[in-house]
């Protein structure tokens, strides 16, 4: 592999500023990618990951950008392409969880699921389309969505339905696009260690456990190196394609 596959490439990845959504910016930038992304409320964090990206000789811009907002994200992607002059590749990350068993889960946090996960992808897949069909390279989306979004998870309706939405958006977006040689592509993720992961309630990350065949979560430098694959050159003739990195779990 070209240790900086990704030089004279522009990316935009939401969610950045935490667990893997940060993995993918510091393996583009150490790709040699000129790395955008947003958050939600971390400013700290995106500041202190803007100096890691560009110690690591690449340009950083970061954002607050509501992902669920699609005139925000709308902005976020016209001054990124401004300053960065293109957009090759987009990895929609931003991701939340709400779970509750659904008698009693509040409208509430099914619309913040929805809104979060499904529209923010899809709100970044249209914001990002016109500056990418420009490329005469065309360009590449990564959504990373979840085994959740496969097999269903009990207590995440909201979680898993948002989730399963985002194979769908890939396969026909991967369909409109690919004339423009644009791929779509999802990860769907097993449970990999992160915030989000210890956020879980004990008990059951220990039964979900013992349930996978390769006896171990999955980390986010693994996680990142699997997107950086999807995005690079080598994986040019793969689209509309859901690659399931769970260490077994969802076989
Ligand atoms: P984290 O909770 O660690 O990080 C989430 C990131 O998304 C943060 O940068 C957060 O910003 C950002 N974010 C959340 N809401 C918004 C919003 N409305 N607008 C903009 N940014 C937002 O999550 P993970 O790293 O664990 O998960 C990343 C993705 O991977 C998610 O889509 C998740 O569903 C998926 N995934 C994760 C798995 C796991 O086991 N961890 C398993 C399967 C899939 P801020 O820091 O400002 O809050």
């Amino acid at each position: 592999m070209n240790s900086k596959q990704f030089e004279g490439k522009t990316a935009i990845v939401t969610g950045g500023t935490r667990g893997i959504g940060k993995a993918i910016v510091l393996e583009l930038a150490r790709g040699g990618c000129s790395v955008a992304f947003n958050y939600a409320r971390s400013a700290d964090e995106a500041e202190s990951l803007k100096k890691e990206v560009e110690a690591l000789g690449a340009r950083a811009i970061a954002g607050q950008c509501d992902v669920a907002n699609t005139e925000a994200a709308a902005d976020f992607t016209k001054s990124v392409a401004g300053e960065f002059g293109s957009i090759d590749i987009l990895v929609n990350n931003a991701g939340i969880t709400r779970d509750q068993l659904i008698l009693r889960m509040k409208e509430e946090d099914w619309d913040a699921v929805i809104d979060t996960n499904l529209k923010g992808a899809w709100n970044f897949c249209k914001a990002v389309l016109r500056p990418m069909m420009r490329n005469e390279s065309g360009g590449s989306i990564l959504n990373i969505s979840s085994i959740s979004g496969v097999v269903g998870m009990l207590g995440q309706s909201n979680y898993s339905a948002s989730k399963a939405g985002m194979i769908g958006l890939t396969k026909s977006l991967a369909k409109e696009v690919a004339s423009r040689k644009i791929t779509v592509n999802a990860l769907a993720l097993g449970l990999v260690e992160t915030e989000m992961a210890s956020e879980m309630n004990a008990e059951f990350r220990e039964k979900i456990l013992a349930q996978i065949p390769l006896g171990r979560l999955g980390n986010v430098r693994e996680v990142a190196e699997i997107a950086c694959f999807m995005l690079s050159p080598a994986a040019a003739y793969i689209t509309g394609q859901v690659i399931q990195a769970d260490g077994g779990l969802a076989m």
